[in-house]
């Protein structure tokens, strides 16, 4: 009896990758729809020298999740495309609100200075925390909105960390929980009373952390050390994000994992031996199964035989967000170059942002523009099945009006992605240990893994799915 793997999204084909190194084979992944990679899209147009993401676009090196990820990339030999955190689209990242385009400060003279959209120096919101002790009583979890406020004033969680949020998960900061992207900052103002007190602590606690063993027994990745050397802030992946799924599937194909494409799992039950799972015109005994599914569909399949495990998958609450990618014949359209703008939510308009994906990679004399819509307030502005024009002239009139380009763009693409990022909205942590606790409990031969436990990004799936695969018992353990 084999191992599986349901999904070959990222995090299901890492999953592959990290069984394969632990146990070798045999091994199968069941992905339901006809490719790989999920979310990952991205569409070549090579004879014109550009490409658009429908997905994600670029990788950040940072970090035990970012050198994991530049240690799976040496080992595929993917080519890459570093973006140093000199780049213009490093240091430039820009908000649309009140009426105009800001530049966020990048440097440390723009926290003495009062930069628009913001009415008071950035320096008066440290000063806020440093002076504002802990109002609260311990708290295991609140949203990211309410604690910015609390710690930073009302005008950093409105322009500030709204739109962050908006451009990370597509989501509401009022629901997302702070454990999201401030878990350690959260945790430091319960114990010590504020964010500032709390960073000189944790200057020390790294420098302990450091010494701990970690995940490289070999030592840190070249290319992690080489990303730290040169101080790159992201990349991108030559030929595009998809060429990293793809390479991933070759590489497992040649080690003779089998990719078994267009084999959707219609349901999933245990006994005493493993599992087994239903496919259309077979049913596959396993021994052990590795879920790399979003939660509601892991939910769907599991529902029959542990509804109450569904119930809790459910609770995790999904996105639909609507990407446009649009392209110019002129490279000469930008007033301001960077990696593109949020929009906060306060500004109530129908765009999350836009990216500017030709300052970000060479597009060889083309604009390329991608634009966000939609995420937590999808049905707000969109309704029910918005038609492919209405979208498309929403964010074509958007760009126009914002960035103030006259010219009509050449080409344009809509992709409509339906339920595509989980949300971690407040207690999300306790909602992902009660998942895990429940599978523990019942003895099930599962683990979950991928964007809706440990982390929405690129490093943090294929992360998940490398511990998922070494908390698995080795062989010889009973
Ligand atoms: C628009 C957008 C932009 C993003 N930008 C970035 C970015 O720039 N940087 C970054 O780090 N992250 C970004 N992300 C996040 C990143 O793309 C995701 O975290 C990651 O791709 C999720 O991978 P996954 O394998 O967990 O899930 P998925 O990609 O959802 O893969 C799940 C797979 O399971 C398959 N499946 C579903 N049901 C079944 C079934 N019953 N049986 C078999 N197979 C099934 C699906 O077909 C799919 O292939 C972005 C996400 C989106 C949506």
């Amino acid at each position: 009896m084999t191992t599986a793997v349901l999904g070959a999204g990222l995090s299901g084909l890492s999953a592959g990758y990290y069984l394969l190194r632990r146990f070798g084979k045999p091994l199968t992944i069941y992905e339901a729809s006809p490719r790989v990679g999920g979310w990952i899209r991205t569409e070549g147009h090579k004879d014109r020298g550009f490409l658009f993401e429908g997905g994600p676009r670029t990788i950040r090196p940072k970090g035990v999740a970012g050198a994991n990820t530049l240690e799976l990339i040496e080992e595929l030999d993917l080519p890459i495309h570093p973006i140093p955190s000199s780049h213009v689209a490093a240091k430039n990242r820009m908000l649309y609100a009140k009426g105009q385009v800001c530049m966020l400060p990048n440097s440390p003279k723009g926290l003495i200075r009062t930069v628009p959209p913001f009415t008071k120096p950035l320096y008066r919101a440290l000063l806020h925390d440093l002076f504002t002790g802990s109002t609260l009583a311990k708290n295991e979890d609140e949203s990211i909105y309410s604690f910015t406020k609390r710690r930073f004033g009302k005008e950093i969680a409105d322009y500030a960390i709204s739109p962050m949020i908006c451009g990370i998960c597509a989501g509401d900061a009022h629901e997302i929980s702070v454990r999201f992207l401030m878990e350690t900052l959260f945790e430091n103002e319960q114990k010590y009373g504020g964010v500032l007190k709390g960073a000189f602590y944790a200057r020390f606690k790294d420098k302990v952390d450091e010494k701990k063993p970690g995940l490289f027994a070999r030592g840190e990745p070249k290319l992690f050390k080489q990303a730290t050397k040169e101080k790159w802030a992201m990349y991108g992946v030559e030929d595009g994000l998809e060429q990293l799924p793809r390479a991933m599937r070759k590489y497992l194909g040649e080690h003779d994992v089998n990719v078994q494409l267009s084999s959707k799992c219609s349901n999933l039950t245990f006994n005493g031996d493993g599992a087994r799972i239903s496919l259309r015109d077979a049913e596959v005994p396993v021994k052990h199964v590795i879920s790399a599914l979003p939660a509601h569909q892991l939910a769907a399949v599991v529902g029959a035989q542990h509804p109450s495990l569904a119930a809790q998958l459910l609770e995790i609450p999904y996105v639909d967000v609507v990407v446009v990618n649009i392209q110019y014949n002129s490279d000469q359209l930008l007033k301001h170059n960077g990696f593109g703008l949020l929009v906060p939510p306060v500004e109530k308009l129908p765009i999350l942002g836009v990216i500017f994906d030709s300052c970000c990679f060479d597009m060889a004399g083309n604009t390329i523009l991608t634009v966000m819509m939609g995420g937590r307030w999808f049905d707000q502005w969109f309704g029910n099945q918005p038609s492919q024009k209405k979208l498309r002239d929403i964010a074509h009139q958007h760009v126009r009006q914002i960035l103030q380009i006259k010219e009509e763009p050449v080409f344009s693409r809509v992709h409509m992605l339906h339920k595509c990022i989980p949300q971690y909205t407040v207690g999300h942590k306790r909602r992902v240990e009660n998942i895990r606790k429940y599978i523990k409990d019942y003895k099930l031969p599962l683990s979950v893994c991928g964007a809706a436990y440990d982390g929405v990004g690129i490093n943090d799936v294929i992360l998940s799915a490398r511990r998922q695969v070494e908390e698995l018992p080795s062989p010889s353990e009973p």
